[in-house]
């Protein structure tokens, strides 16, 4: 669990206080966990709560937005429908904001961030799965299931023979794409691998255990073709997903965040370049393609922007203080 105090201009004015989260010791523990961690984030401000105009929390997995919900989330077992934004709410008596972590970091992205001079955007975040958020104009899609914007499984290959996707369906993006996932292709790819020798395949048969995406961008970086390959895969079929929320949405700008993003310029030339080759023609032309610029701070100033919109919206059915 990460907190941190943000100010009226998005500006987180500490490092973020970090706790571990301890799902095994129980719901009751892991919200008095979430507690203590904004508590600590407000003394590293050096601030009183009574500086505090309110607080916006973001959360991962299956929820209810409306409800303020956790509600079965595979990660944090043994918990089940937690009252996360009630609870916070009545801890501190303070008007909270609940929110997806995907949207919420879309939403730092938007409000500071990468596409802070945009008027809509979708954001793709690249991690042990794919996040997604959808914001237009002020607006985050949450769906009215609280599922809208999973931009991880959008089907980019035939539901009956595509990669198995940790959601249970094939396909998805995010089998694909993620992090996770490019590794998974990498020793895929090196099983059958018949073309020049590769550096990337000498590292892996040494460092089996230390080999990630970072690695495979780094080599791709030097030229190797195997590693390159990869990474060619990767953009294509990240701007499948691109593709299809062009279709959909027609975003100002799409920006990509996570680790693999630190390999720059020439990686997100790659993904405008398939965008280009299988986009809708028109909004195509002048779509925005752009790497997120929070890095992994996006989520807690995300959060703070949720807190900053429902106070300033007069808060309708999330205010709770
Ligand atoms: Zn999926």
């Amino acid at each position: 669990m990460k907190a941190a105090v943000v100010n009226d201009a998005g500006q987180p004015l500490s490092r973020p206080a970090v706790m571990d989260t301890n799902p095994e010791r129980g719901q009751e523990a892991g919200l008095e966990t979430m507690c203590e961690t904004i508590r600590r984030a407000v003394a590293a401000a050096q601030l009183t709560l009574s500086d505090i105009t309110a607080i916006g929390v973001a959360t991962p997995g299956l929820m209810d937005i409306k409800k303020g919900l956790i509600l079965d989330p595979p990660n944090l077992k043994p918990w089940k429908n937690v009252p996360v934004r009630d609870h916070i709410a009545r801890v501190f008596g303070k008007p909270t904001a609940y929110q997806n972590d995907a949207n919420a970091a879309a939403y730092g992205e938007f409000w500071v961030g990468a596409a802070r001079a945009a008027k809509s955007m979708v954001l793709f975040t690249l991690g042990t799965g794919v996040g997604g958020g959808i914001i237009l104009d002020d607006t985050i899609i949450e769906g009215e299931h609280s599922h809208g914007g999973e931009l991880g499984h959008l089907r980019i290959a035939m539901p009956d023979h595509g990669r198995l996707c940790g959601c249970g369906a094939r396909g998805c993006l995010e089998a694909y794409a993620s992090a996770t996932n490019v590794v998974r292709r990498a020793r895929e790819e090196m099983a059958s691998w018949r073309g020049p020798a590769s550096q990337l395949q000498a590292y892996y048969t040494a460092n089996d255990d230390e080999f990630t995406a970072k690695i495979i961008f780094h080599h791709a970086a030097n030229g190797d073709e195997l590693a390159l390959k990869i990474v060619d895969d990767t953009a294509y079929f990240l701007a499948l997903g691109a593709c299809a929320v062009i279709a959909t949405v027609d975003p100002e700008m799409i920006v990509f965040g996570g680790g693999m993003t630190a390999a720059g310029e020439w990686f997100r030339a790659k993904i405008e370049h398939n965008v280009h080759r299988f986009g809708l023609p028109y909004p195509t032309q002048h779509v925005k393609i752009a790497f997120a610029s929070l890095g992994s701070d996006a989520g807690f100033i995300g959060a703070a922007g949720c807190a900053r919109l429902l106070v300033r919206t007069g808060g309708g059915a999330q205010v709770h203080s």
